[in-house]
Order: structure tokens, then C-alpha cells, then sequence
């Protein structure tokens, strides 16, 4: 274990730690900090179906115009992903979720595959302004070589436009077009925020953070200092 590697919690099961949010509140980038500091695995839905879009497979080709579009593809194909991703064994001892489950059809799935397991899924909720998630969202930028994400007025490029590790001209993902933003919003609103509330019916350790005006490190902070108590 590194020096910044985050102690075993004090329970013994595995951790599997939902990052919940809406688009744009840092959940990527929170499970990116927190799998490299806890060693388990970042399982992000939504860089899996793009995966598959890329390749043109046919998951590729079913998802690609929803996701185009802002809208959640159909449950029963990522609660497939997902099953057979948490099956694999370097998610035996945790994992992060980001970005999953995002309908209560999937979150029910979900507790049908970590009961059994014994696991109870720890929620870190991050709460941010929907002006801060606006200019998050339409600001973004990302590196169609190695997928570095870059913000234009907070993490921007050191030449504007141009991905500082690849030198290639950055884009505007499809889905941060201002319009799909809107429909991404909306189906938060609709279809993933009401999850809260299934999280507190099923018991399950739910925290809320807020995540609009702290630097990434001051929340990877806050979450850290939760998951240490948890
Ligand atoms: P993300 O990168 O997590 O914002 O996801 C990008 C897009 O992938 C979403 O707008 C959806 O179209 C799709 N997607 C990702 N995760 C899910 C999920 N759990 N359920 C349904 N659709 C998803």
C-alpha cells in the first residue's frame, strides 16, 4: 500500500461504493481518485457502452443513438454489463460504481446481486448547483486520442483547444451539446434522483457532499474522511 492509499474501513466485506450524482457533479472523476487510492476497480457504465460504440458491436449499435441523444438506454442492457463486469474477479474484494444504477429497475437489480454477496452498497451522494453542473457540462472538452477530460475555464488545456498530452485538437463530446445537456438533466431529474429515496427505504448507508465549489482533491477529502468512518 502506497502512502496515499486509503486504510481497509473497518468492516471485513467488500466495499462497493456508489458515486451518485447528476451529470457533471464530478462522479468520474471522484471514482478515478478513489479506485486508484482504495486499489479496486472503477466500473463506469457509461464509459462501457461508449467502449462499445467505438468498436461497433452490437451493443454498440444498439445504445449509440440514445446516448446521443441524452437518454438512458434500456435497463436490461447495462444490468448485463454491469452483472458480468462485477463478476470478474478484480471486483471480488470492491468496486465503484459511477454512473450506475440510474433507474430503480436497475438499482433492484443491483441489491439482487450484492445480498447474496453480503455486500451493502455505502452511497456518496454529490450535490452540486445546476449552474456550476451548466458550466461544468457545456465547458467540458475531452481528447478523442487518450479521453483526457479538460474544463475551459476550470481545467484548462495549457494551449487552448489542444490536449496537453497528445497534442491533438480536443473535442465537444456528443452528449455535451447544449441541448442533450438539457435531456440529460431531465432524465436525472425523472428517472435517477428519486433513487434517493430507495437507498434510505433499503437501508443502505447513503452520504450527502457538497460538491459545488470545492476543488476535486477537497472532495476526494470529504469522502475519504466518510468512507474511513463508514
Ligand atoms: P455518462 O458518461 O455516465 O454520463 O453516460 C453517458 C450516457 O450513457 C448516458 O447519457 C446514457 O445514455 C448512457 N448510460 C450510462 N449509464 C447508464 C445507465 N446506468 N443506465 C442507462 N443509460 C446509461
Amino acid at each position: 500500500m502506497n502512502s496515499s492509499q486509503i486504510p481497509n474501513p473497518k468492516s471485513q466485506a467488500p466495499l462497493a461504493l456508489i458515486l451518485f450524482g447528476s451529470p457533471g457533479s464530478g462522479k468520474g472523476t471522484q471514482s478515478k481518485l478513489l479506485a486508484k487510492a482504495l486499489g479496486i476497480p472503477q466500473i463506469s457504465t457509461g464509459d462501457m457502452l461508449r467502449e462499445h460504440v467505438r468498436r461497433g458491436n452490437a451493443v454498440g449499435t444498439k445504445v449509440e443513438a440514445k446516448m446521443k441523444a441524452g437518454i438512458l438506454v434500456k435497463d436490461y442492457v447495462v444490468n448485463q454489463l454491469v452483472e458480468e463486469r462485477l463478476a470478474q474477479p478484480d471486483a471480488a474484494n470492491g468496486f465503484i460504481l459511477d454512473g450506475y444504477p440510474r433507474t430503480r429497475a436497475q438499482a433492484e437489480v443491483l441489491c439482487g446481486i450484492l445480498s447474496p454477496r453480503g455486500v451493502q452498497a455505502v452511497v456518496i451522494h454529490l450535490v452540486v448547483d445546476y449552474n456550476v453542473i451548466i458550466a461544468r457540462l457545456t465547458g467540458r472538452r475531452q481528447c478523442p486520442v487518450c479521453g483526457t477530460l479538460y474544463n475551459v475555464t476550470s481545467k484548462p488545456p495549457k494551449v487552448p483547444g489542444v490536449c496537453d498530452l497528445e497534442g491533438a485538437k480536443l473535442i465537444v463530446r456528443d452528449d455535451d451539446r447544449e441541448e442533450v445537456i438539457r435531456e440529460r438533466l431531465d432524465e436525472y431529474e425523472k428517472q435517477t434522483r428519486p433513487l434517493i429515496d430507495f437507498f434510505r427505504e433499503t437501508g443502505n448507508r447513503l452520504y450527502e457532499i457538497d460538491a459545488s465549489h470545492d476543488n476535486p482533491q477537497a472532495v476526494f477529502g470529504k469522502i475519504e474522511e466518510l468512507i474511513r468512518e463508514s
